[in-house]
C-alpha cells in the first residue's frame, strides 16, 4: 500500500522553520514511495489558534513549494467525530469521567509524593457517576489504561522504545469544557485520515507510548512512526525566538530563497552521504531515505545559512531572482527600466550577495546617482589632486565613442599610462564617485552598464564637491 503522510501544524504563529523540516521530510517520504502527503491544522487550542495563522502556513506551504493533497483537515471542523468516538470509549468502559477537583488531587500527589493521577475514578460505580451527573459537577475524561505491560513501538529513526504502563497514569482525552486533549485528537485524525506513517520532531516521542493506549483501546492499527532530531539554537536549547528569526515568512522577507532553507533544513539531521553540501530539490527526492536520518539533535547555524544562501543564489539564474525580488520588494526598481537592464544588474551582483535583500541593498546606485558617499571610502581614495583627475578623466570618456567593457578599459588603462596614474588608484577615485562607495562590480562593466551619460554626469557631480 502507498504510505499516507500528514504535516499536522499548530496555527499559533508562523510557520517555525522547525515545522518546516518535518514538513519536508514528510513530503519527500510521500514522493519517494508513491505516497501522499496531507495538511492537518491541528486548531484545537482555542485561544491561542487564529485563522490568519493557518493563512500563512498554506502561504509559507506554497512558497516552499510543498504540495498537499486536497483540503486541509481543521481539527475544529472535527469536534461532532470527537465526541462520538469519546461517546463510544465510554461505553466500552476503556475511557471513565473523573470528577476529582484539582485540589483533591493536588492533595493526594503530595501526600504520595506521585505526581500520577491515584486512579481514584477508575472504578467508580454507576450509581456514583450519574449522582454527580445529576449534580451537574465539573468532570474530565480520562482513557483507562492497562495497570501493567509495557509499551513498545519500532521507531524508524530511534529504535525500539519501550515504556512500561506503570510509567503512565490515566491521562485526560477530553477536559472539563468537552474540548478532546492533543493525544486523542491526534489518533482519531491520523486513523480517519488512514495515516501510515507519523513522521515529526522528537519532542513528541513520548506522547507516542500514549496514542498507541489509544489506538489499542479502539482496535484500531497504529501507523509507523518517525521522529526527527531536534533543533537546538547555539546554546543547545530548542530553537525559538531567543535565537532569532524563527518563522518562515520572516526568512523569505529576509530574502532567503525557498531552495537554500529546504537545503538548510535537510542538512540538519539527515545526511546526504556526499561531500557537497549544496543540492536543489530534486537531489533530495532521489537521495532522501529515512534511514539516512541522524539520531542526534542538529544545531541551527546562522554563518552556514548564509553561506548556502550565498551559493543558491550565485547558482540561480537572475530571471528566476527578478521574479523572487518582485515577491519581497515589488517596488524595488524605479519604473521605466527593461527586465534585461535588472537582470544585468542581478547577473552583477548575485555573486557578491548573500540573501536577495544583499541585491537590492546593494543596488541603488544602479538607479540613483550617488547623493551621500561612503566616508571610509573617500578618506581613502579621494585626495587634493582627486578633483582633477576627475576633470580630465569626465574629458577623456567623452571621446571614447562606442561605450562597452572593452572600450572602457582600453579608455581606462590609457589614462592611468599617459597620466602617470596608478590604475588601482584611478580605479577607486571613479568607483567612489559613481558608486559612493568602495562595492561593486568591475569598473569596465559597471560602467558600461550605467551608460556614459550617467557615468559622465557622476564624475561631475563627485568633481564639483571635490571643488567646493
Ligand atoms: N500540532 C503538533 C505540533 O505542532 C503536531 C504533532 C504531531 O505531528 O502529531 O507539534
Amino acid at each position: 500500500m502507498n504510505p499516507v503522510v500528514r504535516f499536522a501544524p499548530s496555527p499559533t504563529g508562523q510557520l517555525h522553520i522547525g515545522g518546516v523540516r518535518t514538513a519536508l521530510f514528510n513530503y519527500l517520504f510521500a514522493l519517494k514511495n508513491n505516497g501522499t502527503f496531507l495538511l492537518r491544522i491541528e486548531d484545537t487550542d482555542i485561544e491561542r489558534s487564529k485563522d490568519i495563522f493557518t493563512e500563512q502556513i498554506i502561504e509559507s506551504l506554497g512558497w516552499l513549494g510543498f504540495k498537499y493533497q486536497g483540503n486541509p483537515i481543521k481539527q475544529s471542523s472535527r469536534t461532532k467525530r470527537y465526541q462520538e468516538v469519546i461517546e463510544y470509549l465510554l461505553k466500552t468502559g476503556s475511557a471513565y469521567r473523573c470528577f476529582a477537583t484539582v485540589q483533591e488531587l493536588d492533595k493526594l500527589r503530595n501526600e504520595k509524593d506521585n505526581y500520577l493521577y491515584p486512579r481514584i475514578w477508575r472504578d467508580r460505580s454507576e450509581k456514583e457517576i450519574e449522582d454527580k451527573l445529576q449534580k451537574k459537577e465539573n468532570y474530565v475524561i480520562r482513557i483507562k489504561i492497562p495497570l501493567n505491560g509495557n509499551i513498545h513501538f519500532e521507531d524508524l529513526v530511534y529504535g525500539d522504545i519501550n515504556t512500561d504502563c506503570s510509567e503512565l497514569d490515566d491521562f485526560i482525552i477530553a477536559r472539563s469544557d468537552g474540548t478532546p486533549t492533543y493525544n486523542f485528537t491526534v489518533v482519531v485524525d491520523d486513523h480517519d485520515m488512514q495515516v501510515s506513517h507519523v513522521i515529526r520532531g522528537e519532542d513528541h516521542i513520548s506522547n507516542t507510548p500514549k496514542q498507541i493506549l489509544i489506538y489499542d483501546a479502539l482496535k484500531w492499527d497504529t501507523p509507523e512512526f518517525a521522529h526527527l532530531p531536534m533543533i537546538l539554537g547555539s546554546d543547545g536549547k530548542r530553537l525559538s525566538k531567543r535565537h532569532g528569526a524563527v518563522g518562515t515568512q520572516t526568512y523569505r522577507d529576509l530574502g532567503y530563497l525557498p531552495d537554500t532553507l529546504i537545503n538548510y533544513l535537510a542538512l540538519l539531521g539527515w545526511n546526504p552521504g556526499t561531500e557537497d553540501e549544496v543540492f536543489n530539490f530534486q537531489f533530495l527526492m532521489d537521495n532522501f531515505s529515512l534511514e539516512k536520518i541522524n539520531k542526534k539533535a542538529a544545531v541551527f547555524d546562522n554563518k552556514k545559512l548564509d553561506w548556502l544562501s550565498g551559493q543558491h543564489i550565485m547558482k540561480s539564474e537572475s530571471e528566476e531572482l527578478l521574479d523572487s525580488i518582485r515577491s519581497i520588494k515589488p517596488d524595488w526598481a524605479p519604473n521605466g527600466l527593461s527586465d534585461e537592464y535588472l537582470f544585468s544588474i542581478i547577473s552583477h551582483l548575485k555573486g557578491r550577495s548573500k540573501t536577495l535583500l544583499d541585491i537590492i541593498n546593494q543596488s541603488e546606485y544602479f538607479f540613483n546617482d550617488p547623493i551621500k558617499y561612503d566616508q571610509n571610502a573617500v578618506a581613502k581614495c579621494w585626495g587634493e589632486d582627486t578633483s582633477e583627475l576627475l576633470k580630465s578623466f569626465a574629458e577623456k570618456a567623452l571621446t571614447c565613442l562606442d561605450w562597452k567593457d572593452e572600450s572602457i578599459e582600453a579608455c581606462i588603462n590609457d589614462f592611468s599610462e599617459k597620466k602617470y596614474v596608478s590604475k588601482g588608484k584611478l580605479i577607486q577615485s571613479l568607483r567612489v564617485s559613481i558608486c559612493g562607495s568602495l562595492t561593486g562590480p568591475s569598473m569596465a562593466n559597471l560602467m558600461s552598464l550605467l551608460g556614459k551619460e550617467t557615468c559622465i554626469r557622476r564624475l561631475n557631480n563627485a568633481q564639483k564637491i571635490l571643488s567646493e
